[in-house]
C-alpha cells in the first residue's frame, strides 16, 4: 500500500549577512537560505518542485526571493536527498523494468 506525504524543507545555503529588514526597521543577520517542497510515496520516492533561494530575517522571517542562477553561483548548489532528488526518476525506472520483463515473461495459462 502506497503511503503519500509532502513537506516543505529550508536549509541554510550561506553564512548570514546583515540587511536591513523593513519588517524589524532594524538591521538583522540575514540567511541566505534554498527552500523546496517535495512529494514522497511510500518513504521511498519522492519528488522535488517549488525551488527557491530566498533571503531571510532571522526575527521575523521577512524576506525575499534570490535570483536562482545568481544564488547558485553564490553558495553552489544544496544538497536535496538523493531519493528525493532522483526518487521519480528510480521509481519510473522501476515500473519500466516490471513493464518489460512481463514482456519478456508473458503469463501462460
Ligand atoms: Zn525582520
Amino acid at each position: 500500500m502506497f503511503m503519500i506525504g509532502q513537506g516543505e524543507n529550508v536549509v541554510a545555503v550561506g553564512p548570514p549577512e546583515p540587511q536591513h529588514c523593513p519588517r524589524c526597521d532594524q538591521v538583522r543577520d540575514f540567511e541566505p537560505q534554498f527552500a523546496y517542497k517535495y512529494g514522497r510515496f511510500d518513504l521511498l520516492f519522492g519528488f522535488v518542485y517549488g525551488r527557491r533561494y530566498q533571503l531571510a530575517c532571522p526575527v521575523c522571517h521577512h524576506g525575499w526571493r534570490l535570483d536562482t542562477r545568481e544564488a547558485e553561483r553564490l553558495y553552489g548548489r544544496p544538497d536535496i536527498p538523493f531519493r528525493l532528488r532522483y526518487g521519480l526518476v528510480i521509481l519510473l525506472g522501476a515500473f519500466a523494468a516490471l513493464g518489460a520483463a512481463s514482456l519478456a515473461m508473458p503469463p501462460t495459462g
